[in-house]
């Protein structure tokens, strides 16, 4: 945990910004509830978890430290009604349908699910995330929605040791989110950059990173 904060703090730096302007969400899709609890005991508050079933076992498990939930696996639709009751933030909207379920089963006690658009910014057609010709239109409908709210964009570009190629990927994501706010939305996130990338995310204005392995440990499974 440590080490990747000072990872983030470098890369931080390098690009002259502030540490305080990248929030780091701990990855635990994997890893039992004795894992988050360790890194909780180090000051780790936000947690990303891709798989609906096995994060309710953990949300329920660590219900007591009060964390903050990240959803950022593909969302079906008949998983939207537990994301929209246990998650904080939902990093993977790619569909109105699934913004609208989203909305609809958010619960009136809870403050509006924080919300992210993924992008498909690397053009693999098996990737989930809407097309960037696509997301003018899908951003407005979200916009609209009274239980969500819109907070930016996320992409997962394809892995690729070569630094050049992620960065172009992370940029492009940065200025689809600064054409979106010259259009008139004020979308503040991008959420972009895992173990292997962060320091290029960062580099083009990550504002949360999703880092699983460099804290946790390499998954046995994928
Ligand atoms: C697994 C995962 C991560 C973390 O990846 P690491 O390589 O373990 O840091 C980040 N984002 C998403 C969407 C993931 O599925």
């Amino acid at each position: 945990m440590q080490a990747v904060k000072m990872c983030i703090a470098a890369a931080c730096a390098g690009a002259g910004r502030s540490a305080g302007e990248v929030l780091l969400v701990a990855v635990s899709k994997t890893h039992p509830p004795e894992a988050v609890r360790e890194a909780v005991r180090a000051g780790q508050r936000d947690f990303g978890e891709n798989y609906v079933q096995e994060a309710l076992g953990k949300i329920a498990a660590l219900a007591d430290a009060a964390l903050a939930w990240h959803f950022i696996g593909p969302i079906q639709s008949n998983k939207t009604r537990a994301i929209a009751e246990n998650f904080r933030w939902a990093h993977t909207v790619d569909r109105e349908k699934i913004a609208v379920r989203l909305s609809d089963q958010r619960p009136e006690h809870l403050p509006a699910l924080q919300v992210c658009i993924e992008v498909n910014v690397s053009g693999e057609e098996t990737k989930s995330g809407v097309a960037p010709e696509a997301l003018g239109a899908l951003a407005k409908s979200v916009c609209a929605l009274p239980r969500i709210k819109l907070r930016g964009l996320m992409a997962i570009p394809e892995p690729s040791t070569d630094m050049a190629l992620a960065r172009r990927r992370f940029r492009m994501l940065r200025e689809l989110r600064d054409d979106l706010n010259r259009d008139g939305l004020a979308l503040d996130t991008l959420s972009m950059g895992m173990s292997a990338d962060l320091e290029a995310a960062i580099a083009e204005g990550a504002t949360i990173v999703r880092v699983g392995a460099a804290i946790f440990g390499e998954r046995k499974s994928a």
